[in-house]
């Protein structure tokens, strides 16, 4: 996974940020002003946040920006006339973004939207640090021979994948146990099944440690979010999924470790913040300064850990079936959750029936070998249908009673 980059190190590097404007887009613009000697700003992209966008522009200078949504590029359009940036709108814009000349991509791109504008990054021949732990979810094994074949670097961002990155041989496989990803255990760790079935959207994305975007707050407090990381890891570090664990640690401090045949563990730590793991890909191969907080075990005092809940976090054991299954599997999986989360952060359907949606999608949807790109549109498009009308049954079945 870790090919050579044409980039040589000490020189200045060109970087493109795909969804500047979101939680891991902000921290990494954060990063790039703080180190402004060292980068060079090819592109950024957001969604509809344009307002953001206008303002990272307008500080970091970058060749290009990409607004995703058509209707809103007017306003960037006036903004930055005569600043000499060019202005894109639309998914191919986005894509445009990807394909320019950057020596390093931050994929940042929630959900499987990620999924064309990493690969574009992949296909150069990049570096793309990777947080669209979606795309791999839904299209892992085609994304990694993609990686291979055009000797692109994937660095991880996501915490613990970036914890195994720096503790784990590379070369030896073999040499390892197994790989423990840790988990916070969210916002409802403690709660009980019954205390669940009705907490709100606000609740569900105030995560105890870590200030994320809503769509991942609220994976990590169904704990999908572990589940999708198993899949990640998999495809990453492939060890095989019986030797991948999860255990819950709440105070977020191991980011995740690897147990060798001899016995040792390696772990990383460090305060969670994520502009430690994306100093560590912004700089990659050297280190960068990052201002994260030092960590301060004595005044932590103590670090506790537990085994997940199967009963009460159902979403860890579904993201599991799937990663054995296979095939389309994962891209149901995905595609499902993205449906269901979005259809709890409206106030469509309650926190304990995105589990349920989810099932429901991997029990009637098709399973299927992946050949393609086009394959896993194919299955996403069909399991964000099933979805779709799994979420209404359930609006539905909840009006009823
Ligand atoms: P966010 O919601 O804060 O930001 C998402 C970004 O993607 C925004 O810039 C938005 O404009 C853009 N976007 C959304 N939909 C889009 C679309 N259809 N087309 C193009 N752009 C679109 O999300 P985030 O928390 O920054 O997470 C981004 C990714 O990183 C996710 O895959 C998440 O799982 C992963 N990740 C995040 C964290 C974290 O701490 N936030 C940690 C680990 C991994
Ligand atoms: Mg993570």
């Amino acid at each position: 996974m870790v090919n050579s980059s044409e980039q040589s190190v000490g020189s200045k590097r060109r970087v493109t940020i795909l969804g500047s404007t979101g939680s891991i887009g902000c921290n990494t613009v954060d990063l790039i002003e703080r180190h402004r000697d060292s980068y060079d700003v090819e592109a950024l992209t957001c969604h509809r946040n344009v307002d953001v966008l206008i303002g990272q522009a307008r500080k970091l200078k970058p060749s290009f920006v990409a607004v995703g949504d058509e209707s809103q590029v007017e306003t960037v359009e006036d903004a930055l006339a005569g600043t000499g940036i060019e202005v894109g709108a639309g998914r191919e814009a986005v894509i445009e973004a990807a394909a320019r000349p950057a020596d390093w991509v931050m994929a940042a791109i929630v959900g499987a939207a990620g999924l064309l504008p990493t690969l574009t990054a992949v296909r150069r021949g990049a570096m793309v640090a990777l947080a669209n732990k979606e795309c791999l979810v839904c299209a892992g094994p085609l994304m990694m021979a993609e990686v291979a074949e055009h000797g692109a670097t994937l660095l991880p961002v996501d915490s613990e994948h970036n914890a195994i990155f720096q503790v784990i041989d590379h070369e030896r496989y073999d040499l390892i146990d197994c790989i423990t990803l840790t988990a916070s255990g969210g916002p409802f760790r403690t709660f009980t099944h019954a205390q669940m079935t009705s907490v709100t959207p606000a609740q569900a994305v105030a995560h105890p440690n870590w200030s994320m975007g809503a769509k991942i707050s609220v994976d990590s407090a169904t704990m999908m979010n572990k589940g999708l990381e198993l899949i990640e890891a998999q495809h990453l570090f492939p060890v095989g999924p019986e030797r991948l664990k999860v255990l819950v640690h709440p105070q977020s401090v191991i980011h995740s470790m690897v147990s060798y045949v001899d016995g040792s563990v390696l772990a990383q730590l460090g305060t969670p913040d994520m502009r430690t793991p994306i100093s560590f890909t912004l700089g990659w191969p050297r280190r960068i300064a990052a201002p994260s907080q030092r960590l301060d075990l004595a005044t932590i005092g103590q670090l506790t850990f537990e085994m997940p809940d199967p009963e009460r976090f159902p979403c860890l054991r579904l993201a599991r079936d799937a990663l054995q299954t296979g095939g389309s599997a994962p891209t149901l999986l995905n595609a499902a959750n993205e449906v269901a989360v979005e259809a709890f952060l409206n106030g469509r359907i309650g926190f304990l029936d995105i589990a349920k949606v989810v099932e429901d999608v991997l029990n009637v949807g098709e399973l299927k070998r992946l050949t393609t790109i086009d394959d896993v549109h194919d299955v996403d498009q069909d399991g964000r249908r099933l979805a779709k009308t799994a979420c209404e049954r359930m609006s539905r079945a909840d009006r009823v009673a």
